[in-house]
């Protein structure tokens, strides 16, 4: 299966991603999380978008599409993958078609999470991500950790992204309305868009997203 996620900031993407590509067997492909693992790696690349992560601005399209197509180019993303923070721009979705059919495949669906405004707000402030994997993300009141300030998968340092400050997430959110919602009527003329309502429990979010997912099976 090839998926694309999208939602706003906050709608639980990273958390449903991590959880709908294990069920999957997919790999989870998040470009926020490439991107934060090259800032805490001293990449060139890591170096390059520091500055614009901690504004919450969009990284240019060549520089994200050119490492999405690299990660998409590996051997475990053959088969499908998840996308989570890609595309974010019809330019970007685009870029993806192309990449797509020259291998001769195409998405298999595009999973929308709705959620309302002041319930993303809440979500963001309180998120907890962890240093040692991106992927292990918390919430200091709906998913707290067992000790304050550890991950409970690995044992990492919880810390709260320097995006997720409640200036910038107004702005992410802003970008999300202008650049990324478009790409929801543009999949949606191909008839790809599958919407659910991401509110409730975590399990039961990505129960109703295995039961909306073509091909997917919901047991
Ligand atoms: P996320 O973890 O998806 O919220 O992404 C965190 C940050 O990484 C975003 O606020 C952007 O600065 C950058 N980013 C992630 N994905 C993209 C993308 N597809 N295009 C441009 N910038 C991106």
């Amino acid at each position: 299966m090839r998926i694309v996620l999208v939602g706003p900031p906050g709608a639980g993407k990273g958390t449903q991603a991590a959880l709908l590509a294990e069920r999957l067997g997919i790999p989870h492909v998040s470009t926020g999380n490439l991107f934060r693992d090259n800032i805490s790696q001293g990449t060139e690349l890591g170096r390059e978008v520091q500055q614009i992560l901690r504004e919450g601005g969009l990284v240019p399209d060549e520089v994200t599409i050119a490492m999405a197509a690299d990660r998409l180019a590996q051997p475990d993303a053959g088969d499908g993958f998840l996308l989570d923070g890609f595309p974010r721009n019809i330019a970007q979705a685009q870029a993806l078609d192309e990449l797509l059919g020259e291998g001769g495949h195409k998405l298999t669906a595009v999973l929308d999470l709705e959620v309302p405004e002041d319930e993303v707000v809440k979500r963001i402030a309180g998120r907890r991500m962890c240093r040692k994997n991106s992927g292990h993300v918390f919430h200091v009141e709906y998913a707290p950790p067992a000790v304050p300030g550890v991950c409970d998968v690995c044992g990492g340092e919880l810390y709260q992204r320097d995006d997720d400050q409640e200036d910038t997430v107004r702005h992410r959110l802003e970008l999300y309305h202008q650049e990324t919602e478009p790409i929801i009527g543009y999949y949606r003329e191909q008839g790809l868009v599958v919407t659910i309502a991401a509110l409730g429990p975590v399990p039961e979010i990505t129960q109703r997203a295995l039961a909306a997912l073509p091909e997917a099976d919901a047991a």
